[in-house]
């Protein structure tokens, strides 16, 4: 340690808690330690400035003087003998790092901001700190010493994963962390000769699962715990191509991920493969998580999935997740339903059947105050256009399109039906995009909290007031 001040004192402390063999070099240091240099917690120390010579034999050095071209000259005198280097507050100049540390030893977290925002990494450690009881070094341990004997019961990876799981999860580490060690203990043998005698009397097959998991419109933060916790546990990943990468990397590392997505120019999978696929790994005694954009039941053929499951015998789970239309209204400010604009909502689908018609009963969507919200309508806006204003609706209705809604490239666009087409045609939105029907679509204007500002189309919008809509609506 190349300083002796306050800074290098709390590096110090550190050190000494890791067991490292320290000298320090300064001309002055704190009364902490003169004490940690007194009772031999520091092994040396060299009451004088730095010189290079200081670097000799040493495994790695911290420069902590306040003097920067002191810091400097320790750093470069390391790199040219290839020793270890960090200069406090100055991550150009660090070799490693010295990152925020929650320790629970043997369990120890680190955290690191690559030096770019420590106090941002000392505050979330101080929530984890708060979220981890102190009793989970004492699990570690236990957990550590059984280790080779659940490894010599258990034949298969995924069974012992599977197993300590569940005792981390269970009544076991509930007794090692309220501190029953010894009931911990035989309540753990138990477990365990109850799993192996299992894997005996099947062989190593144990049954799969799979959970179908709604995983929201992109936001992350939008996932539900459960579907959380279910990516967190599955050994396998059937993902859709509306996932975002952002939800795909809370996926458990080590479980393979399958992307069941269209690839350009390809068609997507078929269906029939998706669920043969879910049957076979099922089958196989793997956890399965389909996972899929929105909620799996709206325009999801979640229904479709869980009728193979049912049919070929196979255990599943259902995480509802929430729906575009839900996610994209409120990151829009567009209010679903409103008391001066619509008593009903109804979802509806743009996806044309293969003759190209569509196939609605456009005379009930257009009655007045409710709110239309078409899921794969981008390409089928001329057509909903016509068929609506057909049906009596005014051209005038307000008319929202939100591409890539809940993400940080959400974009809306704020219209009528009458410009609807020409709009989107003049604009290059794509995909994923929802188009929202409806009085309450006026709301965005004053409503819009997140990301870019609406594209309006001023004229349209500025004739026609919250008022004059739902006289509109109200009137069609
Ligand atoms: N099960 C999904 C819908 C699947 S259908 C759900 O509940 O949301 C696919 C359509 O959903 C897309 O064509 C688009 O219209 C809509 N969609 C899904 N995610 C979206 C998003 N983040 N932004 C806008 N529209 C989205």
């Amino acid at each position: 340690m190349i300083g002796g001040g306050e800074v290098a004192t709390r590096k110090i402390a550190t050190l000494i808690e890791a067991g490292a063999i320290l000298t320090v070099v300064a001309p002055e240091v704190t009364a902490q330690i003169s004490v940690w240099v007194e009772n031999k917690a520091v092994s040396r120390y060299r009451r004088k400035g730095y010189d290079a010579s200081d670097l000799n034999g040493q495994f790695l050095v911290i420069a902590a003087t306040n003097s920067g071209s002191t810091n400097t000259r320790v750093f470069e005198d390391a790199e040219k003998n290839s020793i270890l280097v960090n200069v406090v507050d100055s991550p150009d100049q660090c070799r490693f790092i010295l990152p925020s540390i929650i320790d629970r030893s043997p369990l120890m977290i680190a955290i690191s901001s690559g030096g770019n925002a420590p106090v941002l990494a000392r505050i979330l450690r101080q929530k984890l700190e708060s979220l981890i009881p102190f009793a989970y070094g004492d699990l570690a341990r236990f957990a550590g010493g059984l280790r080779s004997m659940v490894k010599s019961r258990l034949k298969s990876f995924d069974q012992r994963r599977r197993f300590w799981e569940r005792i981390f999860d269970g009544p076991v580490s509930a007794l090692v962390l309220a501190g029953r060690e010894s009931e911990a203990k035989a309540l753990f043998h138990t477990d365990l000769e109850a799993v192996a005698a299992s894997q005996r009397c099947e062989g190593a097959s144990v049954a799969g699962e799979v959970f179908l998991v709604g995983a929201g419109p992109g936001d992350p933060e939008l996932l539900t715990l459960k579907a959380l916790r279910l990516m967190q546990q599955a050994d396998v990943v059937l993902y859709d191509n509306l996932v975002s990468p952002d939800i795909l990397d809370l996926i458990r590392r080590d479980a393979t991920r399958i992307s069941v997505a269209k690839a350009k120019g390809r068609h997507s999978i078929a269906q029939q493969d998706i669920n043969s696929e879910m049957i076979r790994l099922a089958g196989e005694g793997k956890r399965v998580c389909r996972l899929k954009g929105g909620d799996p039941f709206i325009f999801g053929r979640g229904g479709e999935e869980l009728a193979a499951l049912v049919d070929a015998g196979i255990s599943f789970q259902v995480v509802p997740g929430i729906s575009a239309a839900n996610g994209c209204a409120a990151y829009a400010g567009i209010p679903l339903t409103h008391r001066d604009f619509a008593d009903s909502v109804t979802f509806v689908t743009g996806h044309r059947k293969d003759h190209g018609y569509f196939d609605l009963p456009w005379e009930s969507l257009s009655t007045s105050r409710q709110t239309l919200v078409f899921y794969m309508g981008l390409s089928s806006a001329g057509l909903i256009r016509e068929k609506l204003v057909e049906s009596g609706i005014s051209a005038a209705t307000a008319v929202a399109v939100v591409e890539q809604g809940t993400r940080k490239e959400q974009r809306v666009l704020l219209t009528t039906l009458d410009e609807l087409p020409q709009r989107i045609a003049s604009t290059d939105l794509a995909s994923p995009a929802l188009i929202i029907v409806g009085g309450v679509v006026t709301l965005a204007e004053s409503l819009h909290w997140f990301g870019k500002t609406p594209m309006t189309d001023t004229e349209q919008v500025s004739e026609h007031r919250p008022g004059d809509y739902a006289a509109l609506i109200a009137g069609s």
